[in-house]
């Protein structure tokens, strides 16, 4: 209903307000090509409004942190200059957390591999919003061929003056870092990311305080998404109200969906927040393997988040809100589509195994209850489990939920509460076709045509 939105883009984004214009890869990812896109225009000139301007444009943006939380990023940056911190003196840095390892989502790799300029623009912008001294890019250590673009893109910015002493011939000195992780899911958690940079294990810290107040080599700093630093610079450009316009109150901007599983053309795409599901799936994937009535539900934003059935479907808004209000969560935006050929309740066990397989053990709640869900969960996925279990795994998960450190404890609880809350009958007809079956073994005879 356009009256319901009037910023709403109908027909989709336009081409013209599109930030990752590469992101289809048709373009080089050379400075060059980037500047032929419109990085790195005018960046001293930004650097020189200061940090308060940066600040109060990303704030009026409405920009929310995209690596899952949501947390508003003029907000979080500002924490980075409280009153008098120029008194604490010494680095302060951004880290920009690149460890995408949530499964479905693929849409920082994409930026890197096409867009590095804009991350390496970004990080020196949003830098000197935060007046941070430096950059560590924290980037996942599968992703060898993206480490070698970016360090590329940054050897470039470095040649050309932008990084470095006097970046762009601002006044202004800033350094940019790569690290790469080791293949550890949890070291994208921002405290255990810090821990894995200062050459521990990568083990989440207990917060507050938060990292703005004791970060990296115990220094004021902020960590943030690669998506959303690489959008600050357009931002910074074409200004907070422009990005505000696109998408709902508490929800702005434009935003990139990586939708994945049974829809004709997997695909990552920038669209403009709050558009309506089943348009995000019809214009750019193709719709879904088999029909519209052939889906069965979606994970709308990485494994964390619980499935949603079709009726929730059918007219849901993706973003944080709609989908916070249904019970489900935007979180990375990583749609995972699952057509009515979907065994639900084994891709609920396999993410079950992969929540157990990362713990990283520090606490019980979930060291222990992340083994005993994954245990149970291969039972179910048999239909060796009884329906008293149901229960007694709700349970289970009550338990680890909110008792741990960091959010992975949760992330194992809630898919397993979504499928109890959604497919519970799928999960008490595989319980009865297995007894049937044993019956019918232990009897000697057929059941069901020896199903
Ligand atoms: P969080 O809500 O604890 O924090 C979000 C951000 O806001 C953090 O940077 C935190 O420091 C800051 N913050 C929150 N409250 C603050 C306060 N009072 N003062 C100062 N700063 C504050 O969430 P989180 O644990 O950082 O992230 C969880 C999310 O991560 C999940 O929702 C999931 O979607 C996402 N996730 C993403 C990936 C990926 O690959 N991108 C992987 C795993 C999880
Ligand atoms: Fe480690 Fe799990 Fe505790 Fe997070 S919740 S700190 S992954 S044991």
């Amino acid at each position: 209903d356009p009256a319901a939105n009037p910023n709403r883009a109908y027909g989709g984004l336009k081409d013209t307000d599109r930030i990752f214009q590469n992101v289809y890869g048709k373009y080089g990812h050379d400075l060059k090509s980037a500047q032929k896109m419109g990085d790195w225009h005018k960046t001293k000139e930004i650097i020189l409004k200061g940090d308060k301007w940066i600040i109060d444009e990303m704030k009026k943006s409405g920009l929310r942190g995209r690596g899952g939380a949501g947390f508003p990023s003029g907000l979080k940056w500002s924490f980075m200059n409280p009153p008098g911190w120029e008194k604490n003196v010494g680095p302060r840095y951004l880290v920009v957390n690149a460890d995408e390892g949530e499964p479905g989502t693929c849409k920082d790799r994409e930026i890197i591999r096409k867009d590095p300029h804009k991350l390496v623009e970004g990080c020196l912008l949003a830098g000197r919003g935060m007046n941070a001294t430096a950059a560590y890019i924290y980037i996942r250590g599968e992703f060898y061929n993206e480490t070698v673009i970016l360090q590329n893109a940054i050897n470039e910015a470095y040649k050309a003056g932008f990084l470095g002493k006097n970046a762009c011939g601002s006044g202004y000195d800033f350094d940019i870092y790569i690290h790469r992780g080791m293949g550890a899911y949890v070291c994208g958690e921002e405290t255990a990311l810090i821990e894995s940079i200062e050459g521990k294990a990568g083990k989440p810290r207990l917060k507050p305080p938060f990292p703005a107040g004791v970060g990296l080599f115990g220094r004021p700093t902020t960590v943030a998404n690669v998506e959303t630093v690489s959008v600050a610079p357009t931002i910074l450009r074409r200004g907070g109200d422009w990005f505000a316009s696109f998408g709902r109150e508490r929800n702005q901007g434009v935003k990139l969906f990586c939708i994945s599983g049974h829809v004709n053309e997997p695909c990552t795409v920038e669209e403009e927040m709050s558009i309506p599901l089943k348009e995000l799936l019809e214009k750019h994937c193709g719709g879904v393997k088999g029909g519209w009535d052939n889906l069965l539900g979606v994970i709308p934003g990485g494994s964390s988040v619980p499935v949603m059935t079709k009726d929730v479907c059918e007219n849901i808004l993706m973003d944080y809100d709609a989908l916070r209000d249904v019970g489900s969560g935007l979180g990375t935006a990583a749609v995972i589509v699952m057509n009515k050929q979907t065994d639900i309740v084994r891709a609920i066990q396999r993410f079950s195994a992969f929540y157990k397989h990362e713990s990283c053990g520090q606490c019980t709640p979930c060291r222990e209850g992340t083994t005993w869900l994954n245990r149970m969960m291969d039972r179910f996925a048999k239909g060796q489990a009884t329906e008293k279990e149901i229960d007694m795994i709700f349970e289970l998960t009550k338990e680890v939920e909110g008792h741990t450190i960091c959010a992975l404890g949760d992330a194992a609880a809630w898919p397993i509460q979504g499928l109890i809350k959604s497919f519970k009958p799928v999960m008490i007809e595989r319980i009865n076709d297995f007894k049937k079956q044993n019956e019918s073994i232990s009897y000697g005879g057929w059941v069901d045509g020896g199903k």
